[in-house]
């Protein structure tokens, strides 16, 4: 420990926001209530250091552009999430509920990666640990190295020594610097932490993940300012009593943020989920009322989704509306368009939707399959299994186009639906010739139901 004079400072546990003196309210983020005093020292003695040539401006016209060459983590889902691979000297921040399989992920790629040095270092788990769960998941690369450390210093010796070509930290919480007199886990340590991670990354063109557990309210590490000192921020997302996991993309310089990927989880590792459709359309021997296919897309992707609704009578006066993985707010609008145009008594039902899979859906594609699911739990009759929907709906009751539909109708007839419902106005421009799936095309809600329920 260093021995000049300890400082305090208040941190913002919100956004991570320093200040010199306590203050009722955070003037970055506005938050009340949310300084905490630690203890910095001043004089950051800096635990990576660059060599002492210091960069000079160059004419622009020098400076040579390498398309940046990603690396490939055989790992297709997070390869694409990533938007192509690893791009080197990012920082990339994996975040998720303790125990939703972060470190399994991580230690996966770890050890299938092809032909690359990988140093794993855990503040987590001790060696044999990890080594009991590397043998689980199977060790396909001899150049994987395990590390039990967290004092940042003594990882950098490591990384001096064994020069890795992509570091893992696990997890940014447990790390410490000696330039701070404050334990593992506080902001000051965190920030300054991944500000060494940040600086290491960037100085010597090694990607570093580092893996961050989330706080119950949902932010990641606490201090949202992770969130800025990364370029990628990745959330690992699933519910403990599905198999499920989906690795979303909150954040991405080098690419798309709409991607996503899924795994399910085994006994031998995170299984890549390569055709969605397959695992969100429950098998079932028979049909039930209630239960409508949506084609969707997340990201570039198609997929197809069961949308599970439960309409009864409301035995107290208020109905209650409930829904999971779709917006309540949506779920309530689409329900006064079909009271409203569609001559639908609801107000006196309690309605329950839920998507299935613990899946999040924000396309508003969706909304033809909900209204479907609604009714035909309501009426408790069948929509025939081999009907998807494909179609958003406005507000006076008209069903509106939407994007992609060639994809969607492709992902359909290739599961084997036999009929698609969609938008007039989306027939155009889409090749209904030579298909084996028959598209119908509807402007009106009215017309919908017609079809399917008669
Ligand atoms: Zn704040």
């Amino acid at each position: 420990m260093s021995k000049t004079k300890n400082k305090t400072a208040f941190f913002c546990k919100n956004c991570g926001a320093e200040y010199a003196k306590w203050m009722g309210k955070c003037s970055a983020c506005g938050e009340w209530n949310t300084l905490v005093e630690e203890v910095v020292t001043k004089e950051v003695k800096k635990v990576w250091t660059k060599d002492k040539r210091a960069s000079k401006p160059q004419a622009i016209h020098k400076i040579s552009f390498k398309k940046e060459s990603r690396i490939n983590l055989n790992n297709n889902e997070l390869n694409r999430v990533l938007g192509g691979g690893l791009v080197p000297g990012s920082l990339i921040l994996l975040g998720g509920e303790p125990g939703i399989g972060k470190s399994t992920l991580l230690l996966q790629v770890s050890l299938k990666v092809k032909g690359l040095k990988i140093l794993y270092v855990s503040g987590e788990e001790s060696e044999q640990q990890i080594k009991m769960r590397a043998d689980r998941i199977g060790i396909d690369n001899e150049d994987c190295f395990i590390l039990n450390e967290t004092d940042t210093q003594a990882i950098f010796t490591q990384v001096k020594e064994i020069d890795p070509d992509i570091l893992v930290i696990d997890s940014i919480q447990t790390l410490q610097t000696n330039s701070l007199d404050t334990s593992a886990g506080t902001i000051s340590q965190i920030r300054e932490c991944a500000g060494e991670m940040q600086r290491f990354a960037k100085e010597t063109g090694t990607p570093v993940f580092l893996i961050g557990h989330i706080t119950k309210d949902g932010s990641i590490a606490g201090p949202k300012i992770l969130e800025h000192m990364v370029d990628t921020v990745l959330q690992f997302e699933g519910d403990r009593h599905h198999g499920y996991r989906l690795l979303r993309s909150l954040k991405n310089r080098f690419g798309s943020t709409a991607e996503l990927g899924i795994y399910e989880m085994e006994s031998s590792g995170m299984r890549e989920v390569s055709n969605p459709s397959e695992i969100l359309l429950l098998q079932r021997d028979e049909q039930t009322s209630g239960v409508a296919i949506a084609a969707t897309m997340e990201g570039g992707r198609p997929m197809l989704i069961e949308v599970q609704a439960l309409a009864s009578s409301a035995v107290y006066g208020t109905p209650q509306r409930s829904s999971t993985g779709f917006d309540i707010r949506r779920l309530n609008m689409l329900l006064a368009i079909i009271e409203k145009r569609a001559g639908f008594k609801l107000g006196q039902k309690d309605v329950f939707l839920n998507i299935a899979g613990g899946i999040r859906v924000d396309d508003p594609a969706i909304d033809l399959a909900v209204i479907a699911a609604v009714l035909s739990s309501n009426y408790d009759r069948f929509i025939n299994e081999k009907t998807c929907f494909a179609a958003e709906v406005g507000l006076s009751g008209e069903i509106r186009s939407v994007n992609f539909i060639d994809q969607r109708v492709s992902e359909a007839e290739k599961l084997g639906f036999e009929r698609i419902i969609v938008s007039k106005y989306n027939v155009k421009g889409l090749n209904a010739e030579n298909r084996k799936i028959k598209i119908l095309a509807f402007s009106k809600l009215e017309d919908v139901f017609k079809s399917i329920f008669s």
